[in-house]
């Protein structure tokens, strides 16, 4: 049971009481519901890959728990080669899917709180540490799709929490019982959670000492008691109930994660699934741990999702029989090169882990920062360039019934058709899921998941030692180290 299959998977959502809504009304099934669907879908292949032998490498791993084989979604990342094989797997799944696959954030928010359950205990002589391990070798023996929750509403962004009109605006807790506590509050942009069978709850900001109420982490049901889920409005999402295949664009796999806003109305949490409750002192490490790891991943799935709109825009130029212009073929290298380096800098983040205090691994944090920092420009470059080759049809193509259409249908193809060799729809299949994986949502996606840009400048800024650079300036303009018996010229 250790390895789910993707219908195992859909199954056991299946038997979950998910409380959520959709346009405004209220979903009987969330396995069915047609928004949702896709979404599903995606997270299905990540546990189909599992189990193709050619996969099994990049994604499982051995549980330095049990010592047995488990999804690489469940495991804590022992060593460099974990976090390379994490940026891989990332980079195969976007390739495979043309979209965001939801389990990272989950899998992300497990380190973090593995990592900062141990910090804690070392520091406040609590046994949170023991309590995770029970509870992180359940999911790993279940396979679960856990989705990370950590994203408050923030209410007024001058205010602190507990300074906050609405004390709900970070979730935080309301009632403290001998077996548990009860939570109040929501979280935004939660990624995959209305397709999970568990939330990890967790801080989302640094916090001071009165603040002790928020300083909650933990670990939901998806189903339990008071939580639902709201679902967010996506770009052309209405044409997924429409029963249009084409128009979609990625119809088998949606648009990114399927985000909603998470309401936790006094969800009780018992003891044995809280990992942090008042320790104000670590929640900023717990978020900085979360959010490192998670800038390292935008090299691998944004460049798995651009390694498809590259395919897409270099059929698109075949179709219109650009394909050997010189100008366009230099575009496309353009494209190459933004991809390629976004995934350099997170296989570098990688390649230069350290060991945290619990044993471990955490990416270079100036790199993961900078990988990030990247994806928010290079997702913009690329999809303006995939604009540029495949032309003004993307925003005037006609709707895929004006091509089955037995009166307009015949126009509608005779003048889109560029090069014979392909089928009309082609062109309109390879423009759609151009206009699908470059719309808004893709875009601000990669703008702000994982911390918006500012958020990687600052801690750019920290680890740059500025100071250490003012001197190595120092040291070579006028330093005393000349090379091995000769004395080098200084400024007089
Ligand atoms: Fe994973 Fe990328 Fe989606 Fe984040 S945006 S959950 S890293 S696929
Ligand atoms: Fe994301």
């Amino acid at each position: 049971m250790a390895l789910k299959t993707p219908k195992e998977y859909v199954e056991s959502l299946r038997a979950l009481k998910i409380n959520a809504y959709v346009g405004g009304e209220k979903v009987s099934s969330i396995v069915d519901h047609p928004a949702i669907a896709p979404h599903i879908n995606t997270v299905a292949k990540t546990y189909e890959l599992a189990h193709k032998p050619e996969h099994q490498d990049t994604m499982t791993a051995i549980s330095h728990l049990t010592g047995e084989r488990i999804h690489r979604y469940t495991h804590i990342f022992q060593n460099n080669d974990d976090l390379i094989k994490k940026i891989e797997m990332l980079r195969l799944l976007g390739q495979t899917t043309g979209t965001c696959f939801q389990r990272c954030v989950g899998l992300d928010a497990l380190n973090a709180m593995y990592a900062t359950s141990f910090d804690t205990d070392q520091k406040h002589g609590t046994d949170y540490h023991q309590r995770f391990k029970k509870y992180l070798t359940w999911v790993q023996e279940n396979d679960l799709m856990l989705a990370g929750a950590m994203t408050d509403p923030k209410g007024h962004r001058s205010k602190r929490p507990a300074d906050q009109d609405d004390p709900d605006q970070f979730v935080h807790v309301v009632e403290r019982r001998p077996d548990g506590v009860v939570i109040r509050g929501a979280k935004m942009h939660n990624t995959g959670g209305i397709n999970s069978h568990e939330i990890l709850v967790l801080p989302g900001t640094g916090l001071k000492d009165d603040e002790k109420d928020y300083a909650i982490a933990c670990a939901i049901p998806a189903d339990a008691e008071g939580v639902l889920f709201i679902f967010g409005r996506q770009s052309n999402d209405s044409r997924k109930t429409e029963g249009c295949g084409t128009d979609i664009g990625n119809p088998r796999f949606g648009v990114v994660g399927g985000e909603a806003l998470v309401v936790f109305e006094d969800v009780f949490v018992p003891n044995d699934r809280i990992f942090l409750n008042g320790e104000v002192d670590q929640c900023g490490g717990m978020v900085n741990y979360f959010a490192t790891w998670h800038r390292a991943n935008y090299g691998g799935c944004k460049a798995g999702n651009a390694d498809v709109l590259i395919g897409a825009t270099a059929k698109t130029t075949k179709i219109l029989g650009t394909e050997k212009n010189s100008i366009v073929k230099d575009k496309l290298i353009e494209m190459i090169h933004l991809t390629e380096t976004s995934y350099g800098t997170a296989i570098a983040a990688s390649a230069q882990g350290h060991q945290l205090p619990c044993g471990s691994q955490m990416v270079n944090p100036m790199l993961a920062n900078v990988t990030k920092q990247n994806i928010t420009r290079s997702v913009y470059a690329v999809g303006r360039l995939a604009h540029d080759l495949a032309g003004g049809y993307l925003a005037t193509l006609p709707d895929e019934a004006s091509f089955d259409n037995p009166v307009i249908g015949k126009y509608v193809k005779k003048y889109h058709v560029a090069n014979p060799e392909y089928d009309v729809m082609d062109r309109v299949k390879m423009g759609r899921f151009i206009e699908n994986v470059t719309s808004v949502t893709t875009m601000v996606e990669a703008m702000h998941g994982a911390g918006s840009p500012q958020a990687q400048r600052i801690v750019m800024l920290g680890q740059a030692g500025i100071d250490a650079k003012i001197k190595m300036a120092d040291q070579v303009i006028d330093g005393t180290d000349d090379v091995e018996g000769i004395a080098l010229r200084r400024p007089s």
